[in-house]
């Protein structure tokens, strides 16, 4: 039979933020829980290096969503291995459906689904998927050990994953469709320091090809004089930024033009007790110190709400069992 229990909060995404909700959530005693279907830590397991989390210089992201995990956990957070396939919310409790058919109620929901990588779409690119088309250099790099790969995009993530890459490969060649990097300063300098690092300015990649043996080149188009060429490479790391997961947004959310959840500064969406944080959030910025951020505050003002309805709830109660539930 399908299970149904009732939370004060559930968290839906064990990345950074929803973590950090976690450990808030538990600390202000809400009986709560945090469902992720992969593994905790979200995007941040992909990073080889995060050099911008307060506190340490030089951690792998593996390694700081392990310690979050660990922390949240050690408060007794309930993490549920599952895979959320519906939110419907609803006056007196929202309810959260799992893909084995269970259902869990809560008070407030946090939503912390984050985003996925965005694709080129061009031909090949779904096609040779895991055949030398890649999301993750971490996960990936390994087999372009000595070989040439081409990296997509010019923003943070291109950029990082590029050294990462770099360290690893024959020759990196970032291939970029304008002439300026979107990367920080930082960033930028390390890279065109970076001898085994060629950038290909004004260039998008029209096709990739590939036989038998996985990806052997990919189309190039100049965007500024439309020529076109072939440059021969065994892998393609496509980082043109993500698009935020929001299938689990519940009809009627406000939502921008871009598909990013507008909150109110609690990270309140405009369904009482429904918060949205982290990545699928609009925002000035996305970093993990940001989702982090963005956890702590809505599983403060989630405690807050909770509280409040359960205090009305007993208010509403007869007088005569008003004592009896205090
Ligand atoms: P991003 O900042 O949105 O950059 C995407 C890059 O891909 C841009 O250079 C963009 O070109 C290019 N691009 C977009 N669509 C394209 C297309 N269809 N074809 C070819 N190129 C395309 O994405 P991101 O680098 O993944 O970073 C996402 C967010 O995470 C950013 O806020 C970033 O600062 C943050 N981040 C931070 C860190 C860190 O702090 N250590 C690390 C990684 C990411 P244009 O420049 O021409 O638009």
């Amino acid at each position: 039979m399908a299970v149904t229990e009732l939370y004060d909060l559930i968290i839906i995404g064990a990345g950074p933020g929803g973590l950090t909700a976690g450990i808030y959530a538990m600390r202000a005693a809400l009986k709560t829980a945090l469902i992720e279907m992969g593994a905790p830590g979200g995007q941040v397991n992909n990073s080889d290096s995060v050099e911008n989390w307060p506190g340490e210089e030089h951690i792998s992201g593996s390694e700081l969503a392990e310690k979050l995990a660990r922390h949240a956990q050690s408060y007794g957070l309930e993490i549920i291995s599952q895979e959320v396939v519906g939110l419907e919310p609803a006056l007196e409790h929202h309810t959260v459906r799992l893909a084995n058919g269970d259902s869990l109620h809560a008070h407030a929901i946090i939503l912390a689904t984050g985003g996925s990588p965005r694709k080129i779409n061009v031909p090949g690119e779904g096609e040779f998927y895991g055949k030398g088309v890649s999301y993750c250099a971490v996960c990936d790099g390994f087999f372009f050990r000595g070989k040439t790969v081409v990296v997509v995009g010019g923003g943070d993530t291109a950029a990082e994953e590029s050294l990462y890459l770099a360290k690893l490969a024959k020759r990196v060649y970032i291939v970029h469709r304008r002439d300026a990097l979107r990367a920080g300063a930082l960033l930028q300098q390390r890279v065109k320091a970076d001898c085994n690092i060629e950038i290909l300015w004004n260039k998008v990649v029209t096709a990739i090809k590939a036989h038998d043996e996985g990806v052997y080149a990919v189309d190039l188009k100049d965007t500024q004089t439309g020529a076109q060429s072939e440059l021969p490479t065994d892998g393609v790391f496509i980082f043109i930024g993500f698009e935020p997961n929001n299938q689990l947004v519940p009809a009627g959310t406000k939502m921008n033009a871009d598909g990013y959840v507008v909150t109110d500064e609690t990270c309140l969406t405009n369904t009482p007790g429904i918060y949205v944080i982290g990545d699928l959030r609009e925002k000035y910025a996305r970093q993990i110190v940001l989702s982090a951020a963005d956890g702590c505050t809505a599983a403060l003002a989630a405690a807050h709400y909770v509280e409040t309805r359960k205090a009305s709830d007993v208010c509403e109660l007869p007088e005569a069992l008003q004592s009896q539930a205090l």
